[in-house]
């Protein structure tokens, strides 16, 4: 479905019997287009479809360089019923799976057992494929019913009581996620992700209330992955830059470019006056990205992205120079990653 987000006063200028030609690759509307740009858009889309079916048939194919290296390509999802796409468009397994849906489609806090329902249906279609879990990422971009009272009004919700810092604060919820998170685990294969990291207390402390978890599962009898990994998303200058004490106590990074363009170059990421700004190819960016790959390199740890730029054609070959192991992104966007990666050597 194309889309176009930002454009300013366009509901006011519109005229009830208005057509319009929605350019999503361009990112512009056009109203009552006439009939040459009919025409031409008529031409872009059968080059489009083409184009997409000529990467559909290649994405049959292993993601795969010209020298033999092969690349992850992973997908990112928030649902059950996304399960079908990740299997159409071919992806590894799951990258990020975002599991704030539960929470925004209830006015309540979802309980262990429905979280462990939905987590299971994920993993168990998905198995022996893996699955990264996010816990919960609440709050900034991401106000949610279910969780409002938890945060309350804040004057900096971007720099605010959120994600990680919100769970740690609320133990009793957070170990609902983490048992429901466990005892998926039993039924494929599941990383642990924790957002918003910004340091090894929070890291230390999550784990600790893991363990718990895991202590409690034991005690009522309940099957989990004893041997699960547990990664930090690397998305706050602060866990960039102490990547090496983090990663002592990571089993893998995922870089969640989204934020951490937003946070190291102080550009909202929802505000499209400044969006112009918003530079994944800034220096500060792409020096960030290549210390974590090598931090995280040096520590054995596996690196992957699962910000938007890992599903971006033009950054992904980026991303994979700078030694990123593996790449998640959108599910439709997989064809055309696996496109480049096979035609690029390491
Ligand atoms: C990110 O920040 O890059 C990310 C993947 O997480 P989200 O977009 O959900 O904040
Ligand atoms: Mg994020």
């Amino acid at each position: 479905i194309p889309a176009v987000v930002g454009v300013e006063n366009l509901t006011t200028r519109l005229k009830d019997g208005d057509w319009l030609l929605v350019d999503g690759y361009e990112g512009t509307v056009i109203v009552n287009p006439s009939e040459q740009t009919l025409f031409r858009y008529g031409k872009i889309q059968k080059a489009k479809q083409s184009f997409e079916s000529r990467l559909m048939s290649a994405n049959e194919l292993a993601a795969q360089t010209l020298d033999g290296v092969n690349v992850s390509l992973r997908a990112n999802i928030e649902k059950a019923d996304e399960v079908a796409l990740v299997k159409q468009y071919r992806a590894a397994g799951v990258g990020l799976y975002r599991t704030e849906f539960l929470y925004l489609s209830s006015t309540s806090l979802p309980t262990e057992e429905q979280q462990y329902a939905a987590y299971k249906e994920i993993v168990a279609g998905l198995a022996p494929a893996p699955v990264t879990i996010r816990t919960l990422d609440v709050g900034g971009d991401k106000p949610l019913p279910g969780a409002s009272g938890l945060i309350g009004p804040e004057a900096n919700p971007f720099l605010g009581f959120r994600a990680i810092r919100m769970c740690l604060e609320n133990p009793g919820m957070f170990k609902d996620q983490l048992r429901a998170i466990l005892r998926a685990s039993a039924h494929g294969k599941v990383e642990l992700l924790y957002p918003m990291i910004s340091g090894p207390e929070e890291m230390e402390r999550a784990n600790a209330l893991l363990a718990e978890a895991k202590e409690e599962l034991k005690k009522r009898g309940q099957a989990f992955d004893a041997k699960i990994t547990v990664g930090a998303m690397i998305e706050i200058p602060s866990a960039a830059i102490a990547g090496d004490v983090l990663a002592e106590q990571s089993d893998f990074f995922s870089i969640g470019t989204n934020d951490l363009i937003q946070y190291l170059l102080a550009i909202d990421r929802g505000n499209s006056r400044i969006a112009h700004l918003y530079d994944p190819t800034h220096p500060a960016v792409v020096r960030t990205i290549k210390q974590v790959v090598d931090t995280g390199h040096a520590h054995g740890l596996k690196v992957s992205v699962c910000g938007e730029m890992a599903g971006d054609a033009i950054y992904a070959p980026l991303l994979l120079g700078l030694g990123v192991d593996e790449l998640s992104m959108t599910p439709t966007l997989v064809p055309s990653v696996r496109y480049l990666v096979r035609a690029m050597k390491m």
